[in-house]
Formats: C-alpha cells, structure tokens, sequence
C-alpha cells in the first residue's frame, strides 16, 4: 500500500511538472496534444450541426471498426445519437497520426451565450492498442488484464478510449464558457509563478489564482479526465455484461479508483451501481 502511495505521489509529481514546463495540462501517456489550448473560439450557433466525420481513406476500415463497437451497446448509441440529432452542436471526429494510441478533444466553439456549440475528437491511428497508466485512466486501464483472446477484445479497447473523448465533450458542454475561459487563461499564469517562487503552492497568489479558477491546475485536469474515465465505464460494463468476467472488471476499475483517484470515488460508483447486479458487490 506503501509503494503504491509513493507511485501515486511521484506521478503527480512528474504530472505537475510536465504542466508546468508545457504550459498546459496533458496526461503523458493517453492525450497527445493538450486540453487546455485551442479553446475559445465563439461562432453562430450552427443551424445544420451533428456529427462530420472526416475519416482519411487509410484509416476508414479500422474507424468502422471502432464505431460499430461503439454502437454495439444502448449507451454508446444514446451517447452518439445526443450528437448526431443535435443540429445546434457540430462534432467533428477524425483519426490522425497525431495522436498514437491516445486521442484528444478540443478546438471547442461556443456561441455568444457562453454556450458550448462545437468540438472535434481526434482519434489515435492505434486507438487500439495500448492502456494508459491506472492513476488517471482506471477504467481503460482495467482492460490490460482482460485483453486475451475470448476477452475484451482490441476493438472494445478503442471504443472505450472513444467514449472516454465524449466524455470531454459532454463535460465542457455543461461548463460555463466563463468558468473554461478563466481556466485555460489563468493556467499558464499559475504555472509562471510555481515555476519562479520555487514551487510554493501556499503562495498568495497562486491560493487567489486557485480561487478564481475553482482548484489547481492538477485538480481541474483531473476532474476533467475522471469525467471522460467515468463515460467510458459505462459504456465498457454494459459491453462486457453478460461475460463471465464482468464482476472481475468490476472489481479492477473498483481497485484502481480506490488506489489512485480516492477524491473522485462517487461518479465511479454510481456507474458501478447502476450497471452491475448486486453479485459483484460483495
Ligand atoms: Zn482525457
């Protein structure tokens, strides 16, 4: 239990740092390129929206795939379908060499209202392959222990890391344009003064800052990955619900919240609760 706590502590650690050399938030080893740029352009609100997929030829196959699997289970088509009937919101997706085995969602549009109005995702040419670490990511992490034939499959993996991104866009279409702009501006100041004040965070200006912006710098990106971590367990318990693994899933995205994202244990559970049967929880 020790150890674990020190890996938890160093990751963060390392996390921060890379924070503040980059000068924006990013997870090392799932989102390629970061949350908090790119952020804040205000457009009309679209009249003829859904979803655009601008899918380069080579990657066609392997994204029908992904997408199928997605729509295999109720959740995911509810996810979808809330995108593709909504002519107000425009939600591009693409899969690019830019991202590896990750993916990414940004270059977010709101309207005059403050409204969220667009995003686009872009998907990993190997989405499906590879599992993030489980201090941040414990739900797509959860998946490296079943990943063996007759298990979950590669196809099921890319489509979690793909429920994981709605995530994100769900999450900042119910934030205030506001509260997104404050942080993403306030971040990199943040980070100025941890850099130069030899990282004390009691500092007055970085409490004040903090305050503004409704937590840290680390706080507020972790808050927005458990987010896209607890859509994509949905969507993965109701894929795998009727194997004979399911409480075993159940159970290793339960141990990796409680090792590492402790805070943030209730939207995991309320997942966990609602999807699976009383069996699992004993
Ligand atoms: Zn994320």
């Amino acid at each position: 239990m020790e150890i674990l706590s020190i890996s938890r502590v160093s990751f963060l650690l390392i996390s921060m740092l890379i924070i503040v050399i980059s000068g924006i938030a990013k997870p090392s080893d799932y989102h390629q390129s970061g949350l908090f740029t790119d952020n804040d352009r205000v457009v009309k609100t679209p009249t003829d929206g859904g979803i655009v997929e601008k899918i380069p030829a080579k990657y066609q196959e392997r994204y029908n795939k992904w997408k199928t699997e997605l729509l295999s289970t109720d959740f995911g088509r509810a996810q979808w379908d809330k995108y593709a009937n909504n002519k107000n919101f425009i939600l591009e997706i693409t899969v690019s060499d830019k991202e590896n085995q990750g993916a990414g969602t940004g270059n977010y549009q709101w309207n005059e209202q403050g409204e969220l109005v667009g995003a686009s995702i872009t998907l990993g040419l190997k989405l499906d392959k590879g599992f993030p670490s489980p201090v941040y990511f414990p739900v797509m992490n959860s998946i490296s222990d079943f990943n063996i034939p007759g298990e979950i499959s590669n196809d099921t993996l890319a489509a979690t890391k793909f429920m994981h991104e709605f995530g994100h866009v769900n999450m900042t279409y119910n934030t205030n344009h506001l509260t997104f702009q404050t942080q993403n501006k306030l971040i990199p100041d943040y980070n100025k003064i941890l850099l130069s004040n030899g990282y004390n965070t009691k500092d007055q200006r970085l409490l004040e800052l903090v305050g503004k912006m409704g937590g840290t710098p680390v706080e507020i990106w972790e808050n927005r990955e458990y987010w896209g971590e607890a859509n994509a367990m949905s969507y993965l318990l109701e894929r795998v619900q009727k194997t004979d693994y399911f409480c075993s899933v159940v159970k290793k995205i339960n141990y990796n919240v409680v090792t590492f994202a402790e805070t943030y244990k209730d939207r995991f559970f309320e997942v966990a609760n609602s999807k699976s049967p009383s069996a699992c929880r004993k």
